[in-house]
This record gives C-alpha cells, structure tokens and sequence, in this order.
C-alpha cells in the first residue's frame, strides 16, 4: 500500500488526496498513535510471573 490516510484539519474529513475534496484545504497524514495496551499488559504479566518465581527460563 502506497497511499497514506490523510485528514483535513479544517472539516476532519478523511481523503486520500493531498487536499480535502470538501473545503480544498490541505490535508495531513493520519497516522494513528501507537498504542499497544498488550505490550503493558505483557510486561506486567511478565513481572507477576517473575515475581512469583514461576517464569524460569523466560527473560
Ligand atoms: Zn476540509
């Protein structure tokens, strides 16, 4: 895939174009925010496990 998700700022209207097909603004990447709740949840998993002494062997 080679086109990003773009959004106009003005009318936060979704395009793929380099200006919004409604008000003719420039749009913006949309890049969605990296969020993970999985990897916190993983990492405290990983500290219970190592604090109850039952993770042997896993770093
Ligand atoms: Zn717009």
């Amino acid at each position: 895939m080679k086109t990003s998700l773009r959004k106009c700022l003005k009318c936060q209207e979704y395009t793929l174009e380099e200006s919004c097909p409604r008000c003719g603004s420039m749009s913006v990447i949309a890049t969605p925010p990296k969020f993970s709740p999985e990897d916190k949840y993983g990492n405290y998993r990983r500290r219970l496990r190592k604090e109850r002494g039952d993770g042997y062997g896993v770093h």
